[in-house]
């Protein structure tokens, strides 16, 4: 299911999207348009869910599915030893600018403590 006015979905929607790094039926990966560190990806569900505030018990194989292709995709740029951090922005005081679901993976560089 997808959903008009969403950035994420119109990439989902778009079978040749000109940079997926991965794709299933349930995950598109793609680099961050506005990187903040050398790896910067998102783990954006294919199922249009505005935030983690809309996720319940019937997520739960999705969220473990984002966790699990964060975790390949950190291995296969060769961050997996080196490190990263995966964050989920949720709401207005994070920082979310983007309604759909989605999980950030940073690596590359030293990452300063969270704050
Ligand atoms: P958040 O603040 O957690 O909602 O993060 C949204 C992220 O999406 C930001 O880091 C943006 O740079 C990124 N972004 C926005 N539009 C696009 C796009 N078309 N393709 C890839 N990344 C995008
Ligand atoms: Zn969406």
């Amino acid at each position: 299911m997808t959903t008009r006015d969403c950035v994420f979905c119109d990439i989902i929607g778009d079978p040749v999207h000109p940079a997926p790094i991965y794709r299933d039926d349930r995950v598109i990966v793609v680099k961050d348009i506005n990187p903040k560190a050398p790896i910067h990806l998102l783990i954006i569900p294919n199922m249009h869910l505005g935030s983690l505030a809309y996720v319940g018990p019937g997520q739960v194989p999705i969220m473990g599915h984002m966790f699990v292709v964060a975790e390949e995709m950190a291995r296969r740029e060769g961050a997996t030893l080196s490190g990263y951090r995966l964050t989920l922005n949720q709401g207005q005081d994070s920082g979310q600018e983007i309604e759909h679901l989605h999980l950030h993976l940073m690596a590359g560089r030293k990452l300063s403590a969270m704050g």
